[in-house]
């Protein structure tokens, strides 16, 4: 399909972080092969995915890395956000703690990224708002405090996901272009 053949300009990392079970493969095969499962299994194997996308009238190939089960606190390798110029930090909002965690991600993410790296917040399964357990207030305000981008996504009704990733990616391309 299209993207054969054509010339890529840039190529920009992006890292997903996040405690386990939040969505964060759900939210990756949704933006790179709009496909949902609900019986995902623990991360296996693949490292990234790619999608090849416009932005301004350049061809960016996104290439956007998943952990693979590696979820443990500090067991994400500085391999993983080496070359980093983007990052996504999940938490589910139906699970307080995810929230609560997403502090040490960012000391992780702030330790071992660029210190220009474009951050967004995301808070995954909007679809199950009525177990809500994070107000969208505390995380606006968070997000806010931090200098982070903030959306409440839904990779199972595709709610802003594309908006979340593409947001992310056009920051990027704004900051270095
Ligand atoms: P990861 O460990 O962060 O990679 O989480 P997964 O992507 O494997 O998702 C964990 C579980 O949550 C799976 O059962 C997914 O189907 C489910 N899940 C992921 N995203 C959503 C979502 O937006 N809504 C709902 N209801 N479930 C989701
Ligand atoms: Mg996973």
């Amino acid at each position: 399909h299209g993207e054969f053949n054509q010339k890529i300009d840039y190529v920009f990392k992006v890292v997903l972080i996040g405690d386990s079970a939040v969505g964060k493969s759900q939210l990756l095969a949704r933006f790179s092969r709009n496909e949902f499962s609900l019986d995902s299994k623990a991360t296996v194997g693949v490292e990234f995915q790619t999608r090849t996308l416009n932005i301004d009238h350049k061809t960016i190939k996104a290439q956007i890395w998943d952990t693979a089960g590696q979820e443990r606190y500090r067991a994400v390798t500085s391999a993983y956000y080496r070359g980093a110029v983007g990052a996504m930090i999940v938490y589910d909002m139906t699970k307080r703690q995810s929230f609560d965690h997403v502090v040490r991600w960012l000391e992780e993410l702030r330790g071992h990224a660029d210190k220009n790296i474009v951050v967004m917040l995301i808070g995954n399964k909007s679809d199950l708002s009525t177990l809500r357990a994070v107000p969208i207030e505390d995380a606006k305000e968070f997000a806010q405090g931090e200098d982070l981008f903030f959306m409440e996504t839904s990779a199972l009704e595709s709610t802003n996901v594309e908006t979340a990733f593409l947001t992310v990616l056009t920051e990027i391309y704004r900051i270095i272009s």
